[in-house]
């Protein structure tokens, strides 16, 4: 295991991200959405980083892999959202874009209920993996097709609170 992006990086990135989602939505109440489970730490630091009067916080649960590192094309709902999103100003906040695949779904599943807008925040990355164009507004990082952990992500349930994006290189098995 070792660090992609080192913590210290990853929370000036977030701030970066903050400021600009601040000027972005100033005078509005954002609606952010929380994909669980790996987006919760992101969001966490994303919302205390802004300098918005208010904003909204809720979460959609999605399952797309199971403990299995490849993409089975399966999105599925685990839980919904608890507010409407109609009229509001939503932010869908996601860990990492890797085929696209979640984003384009989740992205349809809120367009069709009729958002005031939505814009798509994500952390990470994987460009060279995109298998389907979706439109992301605020990116964190670029990285290069790794399977990566920490900061929220998971590998099996495992690393989820590293504070930092660290690369699974197989020694960690045991
Ligand atoms: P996509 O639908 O874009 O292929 O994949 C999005 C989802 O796949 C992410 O929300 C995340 O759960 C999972 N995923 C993709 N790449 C990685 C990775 O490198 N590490 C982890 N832990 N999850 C990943």
């Amino acid at each position: 295991m070792r660090y992609l992006i080192l913590p210290e990086k990853v929370q000036a990135r977030v701030q970066e991200l903050a400021d600009r989602i601040s000027e972005d939505y100033q005078g509005k109440t954002p609606l952010f959405v929380g994909v669980l489970k790996g987006a919760f730490v992101f969001l966490a630091d994303l919302i205390r980083a802004t300098r918005l009067e208010n904003l909204w916080v809720d979460f959609l649960a999605v399952s797309s892999y199971g403990d299995a590192t490849v993409h089975s094309g399966e999105v599925q709902i685990l839980k919904d959202l608890s507010v409407s999103v109609e009229g509001r100003h939503v932010i869908l906040v996601e860990d990492i874009v890797d085929t696209g695949l979640t984003l384009r779904y989740l992205r349809q599943l809120l367009l069709d209920r009729n958002p005031a807008s939505l814009r798509i925040c994500v952390l990470l990355d994987k460009k060279e993996r995109r298998e389907v164009e979706v439109p992301v507004d605020y990116v964190g990082f670029e990285i290069p097709d790794a399977f990566v952990v920490g900061y929220g992500l998971d590998w099996a349930e495992r690393y989820r609170h590293l504070p930092g994006i660290a690369v699974v290189d197989g020694s960690e098995a045991s």
